[in-house]
């Protein structure tokens, strides 16, 4: 089977998991992966916020909106990248998760997701994807731009999460903005040495909400029958 269709049967999988307390909080139920599992390039996000809980797809709100202007400042289109989270619920009042909580929803999607999708190069975004990825005292104003290697044998860089650029103001922005962009940078350079001829940028720009409205009714859908 190809990885389109896997993929598809491991979010039919996921999309009823009740694993955990998270699935019990009032939130609307896991949120799988965007973008395709053809890419040799892989973005880990932390956990679905709002607007992700409510469409069911990652990294699509006011932080993924951010990322999306960050790819683009490096010829990257986000329908050819792999976008996904450690958690897969949103924790209630949108805490941020804590270590076992990432880590045991991690074990049963994430590390499936990543042995699917075998991606060549993984970027973390924020604390919470670098310390389940590298290690869990792994800190990302500390770590963020070195490359380390996963358990997955593929190599990884972190950068700071796009919801944390939102929070920053002054100067502290315009700095943290830069690491990130050459952040990107070096993870599209590595991408490229191995990967040459894979294509980041879709030359026309693609209609992602169509997409998202798409997938927010399809998994309404599966739930209603
Ligand atoms: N932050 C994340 O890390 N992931 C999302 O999907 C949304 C916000």
């Amino acid at each position: 089977m190809n990885k389109p269709t896997l993929l598809r049967e491991l979010e039919s999988e996921l999309i009823s998991c009740k694993k955990c307390h998270l699935c019990q909080n009032d939130n609307h139920g896991p949120t799988s992966c965007n973008g395709t599992p053809e890419s040799p390039l892989a973005f880990v996000g932390e956990g679905p916020g709002r607007v992700e809980d409510e469409y069911g797809v990652p990294l699509i709100g006011p932080s993924g909106q951010l990322l999306d202007k960050a790819l683009w400042s490096v010829n990257v289109t986000r329908d050819n990248i792999y976008t996904t989270n450690v958690i897969k619920c949103r924790p209630q009042h949108n805490r941020t998760p804590t270590l076992e909580e990432g880590q045991f929803c991690a074990n049963l999607w994430l590390d499936r997701e990543m042995a699917l999708v075998k991606p060549k190069v993984i970027v973390a975004l924020g604390s919470v994807a670098l310390k389940y990825l590298y290690r869990t005292d792994g800190r990302i104003t500390k770590d963020r731009g070195t490359w380390f290697d996963t358990k997955y044998g593929i190599p990884a860089i972190a950068t700071y999460h796009p919801a944390y650029l939102l929070r920053l103001t002054g100067k502290e922005i315009v700095q943290a903005k830069w690491n990130v962009y050459y952040d990107l940078k070096a993870a599209v350079a590595k991408l490229m040495e191995l990967e040459p001829l894979y294509n980041l940028k879709s030359e026309v720009a693609p209609d992602l909400l169509a997409a998202y409205i798409s997938r927010r009714d399809q998994r309404l859908g599966t739930r209603q029958k």
